[in-house]
């Protein structure tokens, strides 16, 4: 009895999970901005962004907040008259999503309509 409850929560567990797997991967191109999505990419810290022992400037990733894939912002330590104090950020992952444009560098849509700046600081 006890072992059949077991696997009947087991079971229905695991349709949900594969419900929600496949919700994740058929996500769809979509350069709009959801709701939150700035703040948590924004809320990541920034890490310094080294290539053969110099610094180049700073990056960070996490996970897109819409397609859950890991995605990255660059900000990179341009010869500036001002410093730079917000970049761009898009998501760039390099999962499938269907209906993306081929000319587009990975991603879900996020931040490749209209420009989304995140603060460097
Ligand atoms: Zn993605
Ligand atoms: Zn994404």
């Amino acid at each position: 009895m006890f072992a059949g409850e077991l696997l009947r929560g087991w079971a229905a567990a695991c349709i949900l999970c594969r419900q929600w797997g496949g919700y994740m991967s058929e996500m769809a191109w979509n350069t709009d901005i959801p709701a939150g999505w700035v703040d948590a990419v924004s809320a990541w810290s920034w890490r310094d962004w080294e290539e053969d022992d110099v610094r180049v400037g700073q990056r960070k990733w996490g996970p897109c907040p819409r397609c859950s894939h890991t995605m990255a912002v660059y900000a990179r330590a341009v010869q500036a008259i001002r410093p730079v104090d917000a970049v761009p950020a898009r998501c760039n992952c390099r999962e499938a999503h269907s209906n993306r444009p081929s000319d587009a560098d990975g991603g879900c849509g996020v931040g490749s309509g209209v420009p989304v700046e995140i603060s460097v600081r």
